[in-house]
């Protein structure tokens, strides 16, 4: 009879206690600032164009060759219609989310501020059937800083390196 009772009391203990599991996808946990899911590109709101050159700086670098990149001469270039300082800009570009390993490489290669890790859930939850379907075009890889729709770390706007560092400060004090 007493075993009963600690047994009853233990499980009315347990019912009371306060679920230690989310309500995945319902909930989602707040990731931290600087979580790395996928590179993005960024867009340069001031003229409307991507940051990206094609340089293939990036592809060069990238351990598993999971980038293509492929350059245009940029049609808005001071030169033609004076809107814009790049000679060169991105035509198309592909990465391959399958292959990808996250290792940021790609980020700190890049001397234009072009690219940058995603830190948000949607770079998370991308689960398709098709692996091709991972095949990031350009338009995809665009449409999250097109959008503002990245977290505030991320380099946007030509931030540059300086007050990237500031930012960093800033945080870890
Ligand atoms: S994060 Fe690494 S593996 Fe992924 S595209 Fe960039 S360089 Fe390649
Ligand atoms: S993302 Fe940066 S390194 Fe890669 S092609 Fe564009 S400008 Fe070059």
């Amino acid at each position: 009879m007493r075993g009963i009772a600690k047994s009853m009391a233990r499980t009315f203990a347990v019912f009371l206690r306060k679920p230690v599991t989310r309500d995945y996808p319902t909930y989602h946990k707040p990731i931290p600032e600087r979580d790395r899911a996928f590179p993005l590109l960024l867009w340069d709101e001031d003229i409307h164009e991507p940051f990206c050159t094609g340089c293939h700086a990036c592809e060069r670098a990238c351990p598993v060759e999971c980038m293509t990149v492929l350059m245009k001469d940029n049609p808005n270039h001071k030169n033609l219609d004076g809107t814009s300082s790049r000679r060169k800009i991105i035509d198309k570009f592909w990465i391959d989310y399958a292959r990808c390993m996250r290792c940021n490489i790609c980020v700190e290669v890049c001397n234009f501020d072009a690219i940058a890790m995603n830190n948000t859930w949607e770079g998370h939850e991308i689960s398709v059937y098709d692996r091709q379907d991972l095949v990031m075009d350009l338009p995809q890889l665009l449409s999250q800083s097109r959008t503002g729709n990245i977290n505030e770390w991320v380099p946007v706007l030509g931030q540059t390196n300086e007050t990237m560092s500031e930012t960093d400060a800033e945080v870890s004090n």
